[in-house]
């Protein structure tokens, strides 16, 4: 049977013509799932009737089952339990900011909600990770498959009707999205499409752990989303034990397609650095991160680490990460502090996982 979800803007109207029917007829449908987040198709109701009884026996529209909400104390991130067809599930969070943004890459939303001024979702693109960050729970619960097109959208769609306008979404739930790039493209396709979800390319932004062929590919394509690059260490060494990726793609590769991304976009690299104690957050370490950015048009994210179950690692303490955010600074490097959000909730960077249900107890189901 099949998703409509999966299916590009020219894909559905394919469809549509193959069933027999006029071409708006695919505008109609993108209208109901996208902008009006109706989902079944009996809902339709300036579809004919006969067409929406054919429809549902021949297609669904993906949107999985939630089967767990909880949310921070604060109320501000949220995170649902998704579970796909074959079983699996994946984690999406929602974050609400009433402030400011604290990165240049998240600009004041055209379309801000009433109380809140961005509604940033966090999207996951793989179910696991292949990559096997040590730090990372997702990284450590290892890989099982790609999410497909429609899979990633609906995550979007999921979050959004129960709190729209969504404002911004990043692409840094589970999985790594270049090593997935088909089917994350596609999806940031529908994110963006006017007749889709609308969101402007600036409102997208990519994490990668550094997967140099997707950056070369990303760097060539028109729509311009911001790219965030996870590199927690200025150095092989270090970075060889913290992102494994960086065994087959070291830094003198990875560098100069970050520096060719941003040549080609001028856009604004975000680079992200989860600081762990007598790891990775030395003086002189900060000093070597920002010989390494000297001259990029870039941006450094400080992550103080996020607990995850069985790792070895932990966070620095607050006054070195703010010893090595003024060595950044003083560099003339600008550089900010990730705020927490719903870490208490597990909700936090690197902190997704696959859950079973069972493990997600009446006590963290709420009402959101
Ligand atoms: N796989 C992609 C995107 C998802 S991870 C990537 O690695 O970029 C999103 C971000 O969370 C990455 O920067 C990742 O390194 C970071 N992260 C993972 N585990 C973390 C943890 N325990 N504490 C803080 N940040 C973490
Ligand atoms: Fe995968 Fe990113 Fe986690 Fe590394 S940090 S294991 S790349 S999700």
């Amino acid at each position: 049977m099949i998703d409509v979800l999966n299916l590009t803007k020219a894909g559905l109207r394919d469809w549509v013509a193959s069933l027999g029917e006029p071409e708006y007829r695919a505008g109609q449908l993108d209208h109901w799932i996208y902008r009006e987040f109706v989902w079944d198709f009996n809902a339709m109701t300036d579809l004919p009737r006969g067409l929406r009884v054919r429809l549902d026996s021949e297609a669904r529209i993906g949107i999985p089952k939630t089967v767990a909400e909880s949310a921070s104390v604060d109320g501000l991130t949220r995170k649902i339990l998704l579970r796909l067809e074959d079983e699996h599930t994946i984690e999406t969070v929602l974050m609400l900011y009433q402030d400011a943004p604290n990165s240049p890459e998240l600009e004041e939303p055209h379309n801000p909600g009433p109380d809140f001024k961005r509604r940033t979702v966090c999207i996951s693109t793989q179910v696991g990770c292949p990559i096997g960050c040590p730090f990372c729970a997702t990284g450590q619960a290892g890989y099982i498959r790609n999410l497909s097109p429609g899979e990633i959208v609906a995550q979007v769609l999921a979050i959004a009707r129960m709190a729209s306008p969504i404002t911004n979404v990043v692409v840094m739930g589970m999985g790594e999205p270049l090593l997935n790039y088909d089917a994350t493209w596609q999806a940031i396709e529908s994110l963006t499409d006017s007749e889709r979800l609308g969101l402007g390319a600036r409102r997208i932004t990519v994490s990668t752990s550094g997967e140099v062929p997707g950056i070369h590919r990303l760097a060539q394509e028109k729509l311009q989303i911001n790219l965030a690059v996870s590199l927690h260490a200025p150095d092989d060494a270090v970075r060889n034990v913290l992102v494994p990726l960086n065994r087959k793609y070291p830094l003198k590769e990875l560098m100069p397609a970050v520096r060719e991304y941003s040549a080609r976009t001028r856009r604004r690299i975000t680079f992200e650095y989860a600081l762990i104690d007598n790891v990775n957050d030395r003086p002189e370490q900060a000093r070597a991160l920002a010989l390494l950015l000297k001259g990029l048009l870039c941006h450094v994210n400080l992550i103080p680490l996020n607990p995850t179950p069985g790792s070895p690692y932990q966070r620095t303490p607050y006054g070195q990460v703010k010893a090595f955010e003024r060595i950044l600074q003083g560099a003339g490097i600008p550089t900010t502090l990730r705020v927490e959000k719903g870490i208490e909730i597990s909700a936090g960077c690197g902190q997704l996982r696959q859950v079973e249900e069972r493990k997600v107890g009446a006590r963290q189901l709420h009402t959101v």
